[in-house]
């Protein structure tokens, strides 16, 4: 047996719908920029004819289950929630097609890429990497996965947000740029997408920032609900 000089890192896993089985997460991928209106508001409005997606990483310790109280992050006065339809992968895949992609989906989750707004934009104005507004501690909050099942490559289905019961975001899947067949098929050019990997797919516009105290909440048609309560600050 192997020893180690101190307990390595535990393996970071989400609730299955209707299993006593846990999925183990291996890597969270996350899609920049996937609806329309939301990349506008954010002041960079994306031309599908001429333009690829675009992925950034989160660690699996970021991970954080739904109905969590999470402590206001640090070094952040605009922490802003995203809401997101996550694909999670239950099957290896390199280079696939968009017509193989729905053998790799072994379901789906409600989820929040949860962002320090202030330090990504300075990060993306100044053309640096965006792990201090994205990759930081409890920053992927992730629902119970429900199996693909009889959904299939989900088209369309209504997705929203709450902050405190009042509502501030309100889209429809069908309304991803990138739909999750073109996610697949490109990501995969990139990486050995691989059982465990997550993929959060772009969150719609209204976007905004919560304080301590605010109750966040979220839905996906057929796919489920996601919660998430904000502590004080550390
Ligand atoms: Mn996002």
């Amino acid at each position: 047996m192997t020893k180690y000089l101190f307990p390595p890192a535990p393996v970071y896993s989400l609730p299955v719908q209707g299993s006593d089985a846990r999925f183990p997460v291996k890597r969270i991928f996350c899609v920049g920029r996937n609806y329309h209106a939301h990349a506008v508001e954010m002041g960079r409005p994306v031309d599908k004819s001429s333009m690829k997606p675009f992925y950034f990483i989160k660690d699996a310790s970021a991970l954080v289950e739904s109905g969590a109280t999470v402590p206001y992050p640090t070094g952040t006065s605009n922490y802003h929630f995203e809401m997101e339809l996550v694909v999670a992968i239950g099957a290896a895949g390199f280079r696939v097609t968009e017509a193989d992609a729905a053998r790799l989906v072994y379901g789906y989750a409600a989820g929040l890429d949860m962002t320090r707004r202030d330090l990504q934009l300075v990060a993306r104005d100044q053309g640096r990497p965006w792990d201090l507004g994205k990759n930081f501690e409890h920053s992927a909050v992730c629902a119970a996965i429900v199996p693909q099942g009889e959904l299939g490559v989900l088209q369309s289905g209504s997705i929203a947000l709450q902050v405190n019961g009042h509502p501030k975001q309100t889209a429809d899947l069908s309304q991803l740029i990138w739909n999750i067949p073109e996610l697949l098929a490109d990501l995969s050019q990139y990486y050995h997408l691989q059982p465990g990997d997550l993929i959060y797919t772009g969150t719609p516009e209204g976007v905004g920032a919560v304080v301590s105290g605010d109750l966040i909440t979220g839905q996906i048609a057929q796919v489920g609900s996601v919660a998430l309560t904000v502590g004080a600050a550390e």
